[in-house]
């Protein structure tokens, strides 16, 4: 399809590279040779192939416990209302027969690891943007050529080879002419789908689309647009590069004209620069009241907001770091589904991991970062970023069993002397309840046992070093 491009300010040949009124010509790719790959409901059917009782059921996986957010939710719960970044207690009160589940993260880095390895096997140009998620520069890949019906078979066959390699998880694949196009495709036909948008056809696709579709519209700048009247893609478009960066600033402004008119240059590069955007503090006595702290971590969730706001970006992965009275250091970190740049969201998750931390003991530095971010501002940020700051999309939020007891947590793998291999389904009372099951048997029996049982321990994968 030929883009008629009505409102591009340049000449536009092929498939429209406008020049914007400063000069800049985005060089965009002929072909649709970028291609985002995302793991369905990643954590929660990780938790579903892992345990056949709760495949086809609602499967929410994020802390359980009183003040727990939730990190993914299975599409089953999904039909419930439940999302990511919602609290647990909501989503019990929308979904209450799902299974809750602490989650476990060695499984997750297991899945993602043979996924990411099988990516860079087609291309040495892959991109992690999280866990589940990539883009694959096809340009780089060992193809005959880059037409259409070549690389929508080549997504096919990766998809095939993604389920095969994580024993049964599913991916969903865009390919387009950029980075932007190629993530807005994978989402077109989610779960299990393979959209693929023709060169050309870009602009078409998009104007229908809420700007919150553009990275680095997070909610604070759709507030903004919206307040101003724009919506969609195509109201962005019909706005003049001035008149954008004075609503929301000059690199902001530039970026989202460009955009809304699907011009994104931006390469597939394969070593992410660990970003955040992080602000802590250090107290001069010992922190101990739990209010003081919730209120300091909500401020710092305000500046590092306002900080991410100001340079249009959003991030998805959300973390703290506690420094204790003995120095030891902790940090956690909880991933959302999408992005966000909002201080209650951010404030909220990271009272959510502080509310899993011990600091009876006093507390002597208290910090808050985001990362995972979601940008097309390449440069200008990262001067400010602390370097110290936790970085990884590592930790998700999960109520780690860490302490000298045994946690029950549910969903944790365990193994019983009799029974074998199984998963902890719930415990209270003095009572651990097991459901013996595994990804390779049908669904198994429940048995309950006393916390203290000595036949029963946390069984562990053993993890190979792998990923950095
Ligand atoms: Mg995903």
């Amino acid at each position: 399809m030929h883009n008629p491009s009505p409102r591009a300010t340049g000449p536009t040949p092929g498939t429209s590279q406008p020049v914007d009124d400063r000069g800049y010509v985005a060089l965009v790719r002929a072909q649709a040779s970028v291609l985002h790959l995302d793991l369905d409901a990643f954590f929660a059917a990780v938790e579903q192939r892992d345990k056949p009782s709760l495949r086809g059921k609602p499967v929410v996986v994020g802390g359980v416990g009183g003040r727990g957010v939730v990190a993914t939710a299975s599409y089953e719960a999904r039909q419930y209302g439940v999302r990511s970044a919602m609290s647990t207690r909501e989503a019990r009160s929308r979904c209450p027969h799902a299974a809750f589940l602490g989650g476990r993260f060695p499984a997750y880095r297991e899945a993602s690891a043979a996924v990411m390895g099988l990516l860079r096997s087609v291309s040495p140009l892959v991109e992690p943007l999280s866990l589940d998620e990539a883009f694959v520069d096809l340009a780089r890949a060992d193809l005959p050529d880059l037409e259409l019906t070549t690389v929508t078979a080549f997504a096919e066959e990766l998809r095939q080879r993604v389920h095969e390699v994580t024993h049964g998880l599913t991916a969903s694949v865009g390919l387009g002419t950029s980075k932007f196009i190629a993530k807005v495709a994978s989402e077109l036909d989610k779960p299990d789908g393979l959209t693929v948008v023709p060169p050309g056809t870009e602009r078409d696709l998009l104007r229908p689309m809420a700007v919150s579709v553009i990275p680095g519209v997070g909610p604070a700048t759709d507030e903004r647009l919206r307040r101003a009247g724009l919506r969609t893609v195509a109201d962005l478009e019909a706005v003049d590069l001035d008149e954008l960066v004075r609503l929301v600033g000059k690199a902001h402004g530039s970026g989202l004209w460009h955009l809304a008119r699907a011009l994104d240059d931006r390469p597939v590069v394969s070593e992410r620069e660990a970003k955040s955007v992080s602000v802590e503090g250090t107290y001069e006595t010992d922190l101990t009241d739990r209010r003081l702290m919730e209120g300091l971590l909500t401020r710092q969730a305000g500046e590092v907001a306002a900080r991410l706001r100001k340079h249009g970006l959003s991030g998805r992965t959300i973390s703290i770091k506690v420094r204790l009275h003995d120095f030891t250091t902790l940090s956690r970190s909880s991933t959302l589904s999408s992005p966000t740049d909002a201080t209650a969201t951010i404030a909220r998750l990271a009272r959510a991991l502080l509310a899993d931390l011990d600091t009876s003991g006093g507390v002597r530095l208290l910090g808050v970062g985001v990362s995972g971010l979601a940008d097309w501002i390449q440069d200008d940020l990262f001067g400010e970023s602390d370097p110290g700051a936790p970085a990884d999309d590592d930790l998700p939020m999960i109520e780690a069993p860490t302490s000298r007891r045994t946690t029950w947590a549910p969903g944790m793998d365990v193994v019983h002397a009799a029974m074998g291999r199984g998963w902890v389904w719930g415990s209270g009372r003095g009572v651990v309840t097991v459901r013996f099951e595994t990804a390779q048997t049908p669904p198994g029996p429940v048995r309950s046992y006393p916390i203290d049982d000595p036949d029963l321990a946390p069984w562990r994968l053993p993890l190979p070093e792998h990923d950095a």
